[in-house]
């Protein structure tokens, strides 16, 4: 940082990352704030703050800095009059991720943090032009590799664990390999680190070796919700697009609603890079961007949502449930919502352990695109989820290819997915299937089979991305819900029909009831379920109309057992 203060441009804005408030919204916005001067130099709030105010710049610069201090520091952009600090976390009541310091003086109008969620649900206008600009900020300092470090070996599980954590929960990051980066070396030594202590976070100029992941939600505030010790009526236990939407309405409907995730919120939906079939957005959206939404969205009506928090058990007792937590806590609710979606199915290949903390993907994002950048790419899978993988991914690979076990990209793609596939320069290999993967300590090519001729090819990818369907996560259930035979819950009649159900009395199930009764199943983990957003989220708004209906039975007749 070696400009002088007078000449530091201001970046220029950026597809709406950057804009400028009119004199209107300065105007609106003051009587929320205070007015006070800047000195060069000042720093108004430091990487890692756990709480910080959105500043609005009325004359003078601020410039925006990753790493502050430190020796990597960089400036991340530079802000004048009427544009404003900050990014999502500001909005969702994490941390810091940039430091922000004055770079000529001049003044600014402070909004506490607090006001700022009030009012970007009270005014339309003000929280559009801050949704937009905070989500691709975040976006961009995902891109930069921006905000919390990590160091550790590609080769080590507890380094994917936490890769995987930050990457799904959408922290930006820099993750350093001690492997490759040669920076790592001299890193962890100034540090005082071994690389037999790896993996470390370094946040805050401190280090945190191998942290849990609740240590981790709970640094960067991540966790947006308490543990309530006295019973809620609605349990969500899942936060993708079912289970938020099931927060969102049972919240703003009065119901005290409390909602769980083992890992991230979003679900699948946030690995998806672009949700183009949900309705009102015909540009598509980004599944994390539909899922930030939605967290902001259910926050306001009052929801309390926990990451990371697993359900491992339930239990009916005394009228109504205890939903056991991994970590030993539990969670009493007159009603659960089951939530909890489905995960990815793996390749049945050998030495596939061996590539999968390093060049095998079950999602498409920057982050990962990122990763593979100008290297050879292949994808599996002849779903929309493979589609919409693989035409995100033809923008950063060198050679692409896409391999299905069908004989046609028609046959479970969506025909504008399989049309644009078609026209792009991705070589698409019918009838095909991977045999073995091929490599050193990276991925190098992958051995693929024709199902009709038997004919073998050596494929080069230095990445390969999995998207050949999905298994529910219904194990925390066992024996107390009815499942289909392949693990998914049953509801409405299907689940009245199931051997030991428990209805109760003459009663049958409504359409989204499991077996026992207060029990409701959602999306894709529910059995026969379309697998969609769309219907995720349509089934968790439905839940919660049927769980007024249960909670009303109750009431007038409250010797109901499940
Ligand atoms: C890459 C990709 C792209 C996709 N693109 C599209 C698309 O464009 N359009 C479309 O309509 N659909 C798309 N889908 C499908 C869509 O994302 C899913 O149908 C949708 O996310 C299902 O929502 P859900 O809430 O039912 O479950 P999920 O999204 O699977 O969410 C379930 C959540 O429950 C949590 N969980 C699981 N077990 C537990 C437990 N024991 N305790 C606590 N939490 C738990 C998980 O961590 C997860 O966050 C895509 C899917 C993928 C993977």
């Amino acid at each position: 940082m070696s400009a002088t203060s007078e000449r530091i441009p201001e970046t220029p804005d950026r597809d709406g990352a950057f804009p400028r408030l009119t004199e209107d919204q300065v105007r609106r916005l003051e009587p929320e704030g205070e007015r006070r001067p800047t000195r060069n130099r000042e720093v108004l709030f430091r990487e890692g703050d756990e709480r910080y105010d959105l500043y609005v710049v009325l004359d003078g610069k601020v410039a925006v800095i990753d790493g502050y201090g430190g020796p990597d520091e960089r400036i991340v952009a530079v802000h004048g009059a009427r544009r404003f600090l900050g990014e999502l976390g500001l909005l969702t009541g994490q941390a810091a991720f940039f430091s922000a310091v004055v770079r000529q003086p001049g003044e600014v109008l402070v909004v506490p943090g607090e006001r700022l969620r009030e009012l970007i649900t009270q005014d339309a206008g003000l929280a559009d032009l801050l949704l937009r600009a905070y989500f691709l900020r975040r976006e961009l300092l995902i891109g930069l590799g921006g905000g919390l470090r990590l160091i550790g070996s590609r080769f080590s599980p507890e380094t994917r664990r936490l890769r995987e954590f930050v990457a799904r929960n959408r922290l930006p990051h820099r993750w350093i390999d001690v492997e490759q980066d040669e920076r790592a070396e001299a890193a962890l030594r100034e540090l005082g680190v071994s690389p037999d202590q790896t993996p470390v976070v370094i946040w805050r100029g401190q280090v945190l070796r191998n942290p849990s992941e609740e240590e981790l939600a709970r640094i960067v505030g991540l966790s947006t919700g308490k543990t309530p010790r006295t019973a809620c009526d609605l349990l969500v236990v899942g936060a993708g697009p079912s289970g938020l939407a099931a927060s969102v309405y049972g919240a703003s409907e009065g119901l005290r609603t409390v909602t769980l995730d083992a890992v991230a919120t979003g679900g699948q939906a946030a690995t998806s890079s672009r949700i183009e079939n949900y309705l009102g957005f015909p540009a598509g959206i980004s599944g994390a961007e539909l899922a930030e939404r939605a967290v902001i969205q259910a926050r306001k009506f009052g929801a309390s949502i926990t990451v990371p928090a697993e359900a491992a058990a339930l239990e009916y007792a005394d009228g109504g449930y205890t939903v056991r937590l991994t970590d030993e806590g539990e969670i009493r609710s007159r009603t659960v919502v089951v939530a909890s979606g489905a995960r990815y199915r793996r390749l049945q290949v050998p030495r596939l352990d061996e590539y999968e903390g390093d060049s095998v993907y079950y999602a498409a994002t920057m982050m990962e695109a990122r990763m593979c950048a100008g290297d050879p790419i292949v994808v599996v899978g002849g779903g929309n989820s493979a589609g919409q993988a693989t035409l995100f991914l033809s923008r950063y690979a060198t050679a692409l290819r896409l391999l299905i076990r069908g004989d046609s990209l028609d046959r479970s793609m969506s025909r504008y997915l399989a049309d644009r596939i078609e026209r792009s320069s991705t070589e698409v290999l019918l009838n095909t299937e991977v045999r073995e993967l091929e490599g050193g300590s990276s991925l190098e090519a992958v051995i693929t089979e024709n199902s009709l001729t038997g004919e073998r090819r050596r494929v080069p990818a230095r990445a390969l991305f999995v998207f050949i369907g999905a298994e529910p996560h219904t194990g925390w259930l066992s024996g107390n819900v009815a499942l289909d035979r392949h693990g998914f819950v049953l509801t409405g009649a299907a689940a009245a029909d199931a051997p030991g159900a428990k209805g109760s009395g003459s009663r049958r199930p409504t359409l989204l009831e499991t077996s026992s009764a207060g029990v409701l199943a959602v999306g894709d983990v529910r059995s026969g379920s379309i697998k969609r957003v769309a219907s995720a989220v349509g089934e968790g708004s439905m839940a919660v109309r049927l769980i007024h209906d249960f909670l009303e039975r109750v009431h007038q007749h409250p010797h109901h057992s499940p």
